[in-house]
């Protein structure tokens, strides 16, 4: 009973018909949502185990909780998730097909080691992606409160209004990096308990791999979600409101309807966010494939260069 009990399949099964009930009570998934949700976790479960289905479901948990903080306040400005807050399909797919990518070769280079991947790699691809999500999400859910004008960082010396495209502020780029922070340290935690190649396990070989998890994880969180704003600022359809000036991917604002301005007109937030994700987890892959060091170093180069001109 308890060999069945343990077996991926039937345990996947049980922790994502659990999750999925509990997130639709909550409110955080419509119906197309909650079923996306049950194959992507349960997917990730099967081919990165407990450690990968954590930071995923850290990052399910926390943005859904991060949408449903103030609410109301969030909607009066015009700055809240549609659907009261509920994600659909679209929006699983748009934040879970990367890392379940990832998570998918992880168990394929693990699996058939033959093939000459390191497993780590494809860890730091999936950290990259989740941590790059994570980070996004949680930036601009909680980042809207911030008490200063956010600025454009395609200019940061313009002052925008509050859920503009390509908007950042402190506040956000704080609780960015903090959530790459929180991704690294489940990861550490479960590396503690269990490292090597066996399901469930953190793929490990090394102390240089495991030192750098933590700032892996910040690096990518962090990069990929400022990246995420640089292509939304450059790239995404964008609509002004005429009420208050916004210039917004929503197509009503102030609650009247706005009008196109520019971007790519079917380039949506969805696509920005598969972008970014992608980005954050080749960034990953470079980093768990032991750049660090060479990408520490030019970044020391090139603010000790851009400093002393
Ligand atoms: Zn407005």
């Amino acid at each position: 009973m308890q060999e069945l009990l343990t077996h991926p399949v039937v345990s996947g099964l049980l922790v994502m018909t659990l999750v999925g009930v509990l997130a639709y009570k909550a409110g955080f998934l419509d119906i197309s949502g909650m079923i996306s949700a049950f194959v992507v976790g349960f997917a990730v479960w099967y081919t990165g185990g407990p450690p990968a289905f954590t930071i995923l479901l850290f990052f399910f948990l926390t943005s859904g909780l991060a949408t449903k903080f103030k609410y109301k306040a969030k909607a009066k400005q015009g700055l809240a998730q549609e659907g009261k807050g509920k994600r659909s399909y679209k929006n699983v797919l748009a934040s879970g097909i990367i890392p379940l990518f990832f998570s998918v070769a992880w168990y394929i280079a693990r699996v058939y080691p033959s093939l000459g991947i390191d497993p780590f790699w494809m860890f730091g691809g999936f950290v990259g992606a989740v941590a790059t999500t994570a980070a996004d999400t949680l930036a601009s859910e909680i980042g809207v409160f911030s008490k200063s004008k956010p600025r454009l960082i395609t200019n940061l010396r313009r002052k925008v209004p509050r859920g503009t495209i390509g908007a950042v502020s402190l506040l956000g780029e704080a609780v960015a990096a903090a959530a790459g922070l929180a991704i690294g340290i489940i990861a550490i935690f479960f590396a503690l308990v269990s490292s090597g190649t066996a399901w469930g396990s953190v793929p490990v070989a090394n102390a240089a791999q495991f030192m750098f998890i933590i700032p892996l994880a910040i690096l990518t969180g962090f990069i990929g979600c400022n990246l995420d704003s640089l292509i939304g600022a450059i790239a995404q359809n964008r609509f002004v409101c005429e009420i208050c000036g916004a210039i917004t991917d929503k197509e009503f604002h102030c609650s009247y309807e706005t009008k196109y301005v520019g971007g790519f007109k079917r380039f949506t937030n969805i696509h920005v966010n598969l972008g970014s994700s992608t980005m954050g987890a080749t960034l990953g892959i470079v980093l768990g494939a032991g750049l660090f060091v060479w990408i520490l170093g030019g970044l020391f180069f090139w603010i000790a260069a851009s400093s002393s001109s």
